[in-house]
């Protein structure tokens, strides 16, 4: 791995102000990037955006909700402008949203999760296209566990659901975004240690330890402790890299073997 594996590279990351996304958004700048955050929370966005910038890396906060297809594409034409086309474009943005059985969780509900997770990837990655495909780039989609191998959450339908056709997206886009040297990858993550736990919305599957706390899904390789976001960052920059050009359609699980029955 260089020194400095993204140097001069522009980088977009949603849900950049929290969790896995902040670590990457410091993870790409401490690698050279200049880093276009963009989510929902001015103020969280802003803290990361001087942090990095406090330590001589370069980065700007964009607030947008990624369900906003003009709004994300607005940010898009404005990062070009700033600092020409982007090379990396990393589709975090998520919420665990209502968990809860299938006669409880409302269609509303279901809608929101689906429309948050994966619809929010397909206008991300839809509107960063057009200004990667002139030079080629890596797209990186944050799935998780649920959906492609943990189905044993309770009351997870929409988030898992949403996960699932996340890395379906990633996989049809493959050979078509190969077309225009653009690699896409996705990343699923066991249990992490971020804030969007806390934010899950429970409604008769209550379960205050959340992901970990289902026996199947315990995490062998930690003796159950959550992994951290700046792992998950390290791998997200080594998919961002040159270190990874053969790599794309690939599914990689980052769990310390969580989703294989610990
Ligand atoms: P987090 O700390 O809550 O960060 C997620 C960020 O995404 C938040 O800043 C959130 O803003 C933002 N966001 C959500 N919906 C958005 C929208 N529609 N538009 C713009 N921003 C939006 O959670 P995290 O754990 O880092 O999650 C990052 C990704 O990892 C998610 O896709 C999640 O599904 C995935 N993941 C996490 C884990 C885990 O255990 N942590 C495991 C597997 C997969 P708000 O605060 O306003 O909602």
């Amino acid at each position: 791995m260089h020194d400095h594996p993204l140097a001069r590279r522009t980088c977009l990351i949603t849900g950049a102000g929290s969790g896995i996304g902040r670590a990457m958004a410091l993870q790409f700048a401490h690698d050279g990037a200049e880093v276009a955050l963009v989510g929902r929370s001015a103020d969280e966005l802003e803290a990361v955006a001087k942090q990095i910038r406090d330590s001589g890396g370069i980065a700007e906060a964009f607030v947008a909700d990624v369900t906003d297809a003009p709004g994300m594409a607005d940010i898009v034409e404005r990062v070009v402008a700033q600092w020409g086309p982007i090379k990396v474009a990393v589709a975090n943005a998520g919420a665990n949203g209502v968990w809860a059985p299938l006669d409880k969780l409302s269609v509303a509900d279901f809608r929101e999760t689906l429309d948050n997770n994966l619809t929010g990837t397909f206008i991300t990655l839809k509107v960063v296209y057009p200004a990667m495909k002139m030079h080629g780039g890596s797209m990186i989609v944050v799935s998780s566990i649920n959906g492609t191998r943990i189905y044993s959450n309770r009351g997870s339908h929409a988030y898992s659901s949403s996960k699932a056709g996340q890395v379906a997206l990633v996989k049809t886009l493959a050979p078509e975004l190969g077309l225009d040297n653009i690699r896409i990858n996705a990343i699923c993550p066991g249990a992490i240690d971020t804030p969007i736990h806390d934010k899950t919305v429970r409604q008769g599957v209550e379960d205050p330890n959340g992901e970990c706390a289902d026996p199947h899904t315990a995490i062998p390789l930690t003796d159950n402790r959550p992994g951290e976001p700046e792992q998950v960052a390290k791998l997200a920059r080594f998919l961002a890299s040159d270190d990874a050009q053969h790599i794309t359609g690939a599914v990689i699980h980052i769990d310390g073997a969580q989703s294989l029955g610990g």
